[in-house]
């Protein structure tokens, strides 16, 4: 292991903002270690989060398909199975393909990689309780806190992983729940409840809040969960859960409206809790070095991811901003870069969200919503995705485009998108938003046909002048 060398950057934390930004300080030159305590590399996004999620996700679309949409296009079947523990061996061999993955980076980089428990002494020395059982200090004239997140349960609500899950249990379910209730409308929820929806659960979401994902645009969110509740899926909005019994064979849940009133029940198998996510820094002694935090714990950095602590610094889903592997990323790569005396930036503001259901749903830049409150004056294009040629072709037209750009300059403002591939149309728009582009930018540039990226420009003729097709 790394001994007591001195290193130029230590990353405590392997997943996607930690080992991007060991990854980056090593090809910038600097001698870098990243401690890890799970025994895999790749973080909650490739262990329990991003990708088992959207191998689930697909390998469920496959199995809907196959029961709901094959017949119609031709091909028909005297029977279709579901094999779910071949299912989830197919996520596990994805997830551990793509861990051992990084470590051939790591070695590939010269990355030293320290399996253990990393805690702070000073700030330049980390003690990591290794999982091999001994004991050894990392040393680093700079380190990078990248301890991510944790999942979250609700007052009152135990997560047994069993009966009542977080979104770990909720992608390695043993048999298909015949109810399932997810409470918490978010990004995780829905697609978990996709999922299992697909494979035959009755699925109702329980939502505090009005509305489902709250960071999306209102008109496109309206649309979103029609699609989601023609599916079968039903939603208890301004809803809370105030009991959760699961003493008898299922889990009774009681709930009240949000704002108080009479109480009722809810009977489930298994109920997803999926209300939000909490910095992780257990263990950390981040109070004996004397890193500041703010009231939800999150670890608070300057405009250099540097925390107020001489050369400790904090990146990805342990410090504010949008709690996403790719902004962990950026993070990373920006923060080392910061280290080696370069300049690095990340814009929060320009960063793409997607939910990863059928159809999925994915924006960057600002909402209707948003732009109302700045008081610019705005243009809005707009292109079904039901007078797009491709979505026909393949009868998956089930969606929209939706730019908005301030009308005075035509410069977009933000980009929305539900269409069957949402989250690869999207960057398309990321680069327009980074560019300043006007939405005539976007019109002018030749779109092959027919593919669903015609649908984006569309919608910005639409939003500076006519679109054609429709
Ligand atoms: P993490 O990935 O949480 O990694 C932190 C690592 O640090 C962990 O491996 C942990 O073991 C380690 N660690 C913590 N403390 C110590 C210590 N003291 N010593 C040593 N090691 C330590 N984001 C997306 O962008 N797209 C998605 O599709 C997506 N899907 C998701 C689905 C689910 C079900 C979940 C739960 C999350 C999803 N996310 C998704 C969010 C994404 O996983 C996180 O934003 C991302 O993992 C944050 O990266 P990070 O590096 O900051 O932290």
């Amino acid at each position: 292991s790394s001994g007591s060398e001195e290193n130029d950057v230590v990353v405590i934390g392997g997943g996607p903002g930690g080992y991007v930004a060991a990854i980056k300080a090593a090809q910038l030159g600097l001698k870098t270690t990243c401690v890890e305590k799970r025994g895999a590399l790749g973080g909650t996004c490739l262990n329990v989060g991003c990708i088992p999620s959207k191998a689930l996700l697909h390998s469920s679309h496959m199995y809907h398909e196959a029961t709901h949409s094959f017949a119609s296009h031709g091909v028909k079947f005297s029977s279709v199975e579901l094999d779910l523990p071949a299912m989830m061996a197919q996520k596990d061999k994805a997830v551990s393909n793509l861990t051992r993955g990084i470590e051939g980076l790591f070695k590939k980089n010269k990355v030293n990689y320290v399996k253990g428990y990393g805690k702070f002494v000073s700030p330049s020395e980390v003690s990591v309780d290794t999982t091999d059982g001994g004991n050894t200090v990392v040393k680093g004239k700079n380190i990078i806190i990248a301890t991510g997140s944790d999942i979250k349960s609700l007052p009152g609500i135990t997560i047994d992983e069993e009966r009542i899950v977080s979104s770990t249990g909720a992608l390695a379910l043993k048999e298909v729940p015949k109810k399932l209730v997810v409470i918490g409308a978010g990004y995780i929820g829905l697609e978990m409840g996709s999922v299992w929806g697909r494979l035959g659960s009755e699925i109702t979401v329980v939502e505090f809040a009005g509305d489902i994902v709250p960071t999306m645009d209102g008109e496109v969110r309206k649309q979103f969960q029609r699609a989601l509740e023609k599916q079968g899926m039903k939603f208890m909005l301004k809803t809370k859960v105030v009991g959760v019994d699961s003493s008898g064979s299922g889990v009774k849940l009681t709930l009240e409206p949000s704002q108080g009133g009479s109480q009722t029940t809810l009977e489930a198998d298994v109920v997803l809790v999926s209300a939000g996510r909490t910095p992780f820094t257990a263990g950390l002694n981040l109070d004996k070095i004397g890193v500041e935090t703010d009231k939800i714990g999150r670890i608070l950095v300057d405009d250099r991811f540097a925390t107020n602590v001489s050369g400790v610094y904090a990146i990805g889903d342990v410090i504010p901003g949008p709690m996403l592997a790719h902004k962990a990323e950026e993070d990373g790569v920006a923060c080392v870069e910061f280290i080696a005396g370069k300049v690095g930036h990340v814009d929060y503001d320009k960063v793409p969200g997607v939910v990863y259901t059928h159809p999925e749903v994915a924006y960057v830049g600002k909402t209707e919503e948003q732009v109302k409150e700045l008081g610019v004056s705005y243009r809005v294009g707009k292109f079904p995705l039901l007078a797009n040629s491709r979505a026909k072709a393949i009868d998956d037209a089930e969606g929209i485009v939706k730019i908005l750009a301030e009308k005075e300059t035509d410069k977009i403002l933000g980009v929305h998108i539900m269409a069957p591939n949402a989250g690869e149309l999207i960057h398309e728009a990321a680069i327009a938003l980074q560019y300043d582009a006007a939405s005539e930018d976007i019109a002018r540039v030749c779109h092959a046909h027919p593919t669903m990226s015609e649908a984006v420009k569309e919608a910005a003729m639409a939003t500076y002048d006519k679109p054609i097709h429709i």
